[in-house]
């Protein structure tokens, strides 16, 4: 089957910065593809490229099997891109932007009642006739949403859709792409809340410094971590010192300590007991995508 979106060697500098080092992948018709990486890891000016708004240096990118240059019509009319920052008119109110986007992509009338869908479910419905300038930060990133999604392209790719957005629009977002993705669109997400990744996406590509460095789904990325957490609130000042090397970290007077999965939880706890540490509260948590994510780019999100 044909991909989505194909990557194929894409290199781009800027003076002597390599921002994309040969940037090499697929992403399949249909999937919810996680594209992650640390900041300035090369994540926008990849998808900039997609979009046509970048120049790349070298290499190719193909969106349903159509090359972003040679046949960049046809990539672009199966392409919707909410871009990172906030770019919009704001002299035109909320429902003619849309329809004007639809129309540079040849939609007419017949692309209406999609719009008004679209209003609809990004909850947009009573702002129809709001002048673009008048809306708040997270109401006009909802109606680039709605822009990037007018001509109902096939694919669509969305820059951190959800930084600085509060709860309620986060949420908004998530159901709308679960049903964006649930109706055959392919959804790629770039996000810094890697528990929204690892929700929302089934497989994860993540970029650092400018080169792709993990692609798996993301329960296999998750499985890969051979580690599981233990907190654990003691009455004792120190470890035990065999168990001080797998401190991680600690609050609120509890230890973290990152367990080899080779090595018993039992085990652990018995060495605290024999040591005279009294447990007064232990609870345990497997891996999540965060713990990845810090371990394969060195970085915190
Ligand atoms: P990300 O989206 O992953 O945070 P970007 O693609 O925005 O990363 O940036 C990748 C690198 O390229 C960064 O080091 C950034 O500073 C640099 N960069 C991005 N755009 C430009 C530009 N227009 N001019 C110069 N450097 C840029
Ligand atoms: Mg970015």
């Amino acid at each position: 089957m044909q991909s989505a979106i194909s990557f194929s060697g894409v290199k781009k500098s800027y003076g002597k910065l390599e921002a994309l080092k040969g940037v090499e992948f697929e992403i399949q018709r249909g999937e919810f593809f996680g594209l992650l990486g640390p900041n300035g890891a090369g994540k926008s000016t990849l998808i900039n490229i997609t979009a046509g708004l970048v120049r790349k240096n070298a290499g190719s990118i193909a969106v349903l099997g159509h090359d972003t240059v040679t046949d960049w019509r046809q990539a672009r009319l199966n392409l919707g891109v909410v871009p990172q920052e906030l770019v919009f008119d704001p002299f035109f109110n909320v429902t003619d932007m849309l329809r004007i986007q639809a129309g540079y992509y040849g939609c007419g009338e017949e692309s209406w009642p999609w719009i008004d869908h679209l209003l609809e479910r990004l909850g947009l419905a009573d702002k129809k006739g709001a002048m673009m300038r008048t809306l708040s930060g997270g109401m006009k990133r909802r109606v680039l949403i709605a822009q990037a999604l007018a001509h109902k392209p096939q694919v669509v790719i969305l820059d951190e859709p959800t930084a600085g957005v509060d709860v309620e629009l986060r949420r908004t977002l998530w159901t709308f792409l679960r049903e964006l993705h649930a109706g055959g669109t392919t959804v790629v997400l770039t996000t810094h809340y890697l528990e929204e990744a690892q929700d929302l996406c089934s497989r994860i590509g993540i970029i650092n410094k400018g080169s792709l460095v993990a692609l798996e789904s993301t329960a296999q990325l998750i499985a890969r971590h051979p580690y599981r957490f233990m907190t654990v609130k003691l009455s004792c000042e120190t470890l035990p010192e065999k168990l001080q090397a797998m401190q991680t970290g600690g609050k609120n007077g509890s230890v973290e300590l990152k367990v080899p999965a080779a090595e018993s939880l039992g085990s652990v706890l018995e060495t605290l007991r024999s040591n005279g540490c009294l447990i007064e509260d232990v609870q345990t948590r497997n891996p999540s995508l965060e713990d990845i994510f810090v371990e394969l780019t060195g970085k915190a999100s």
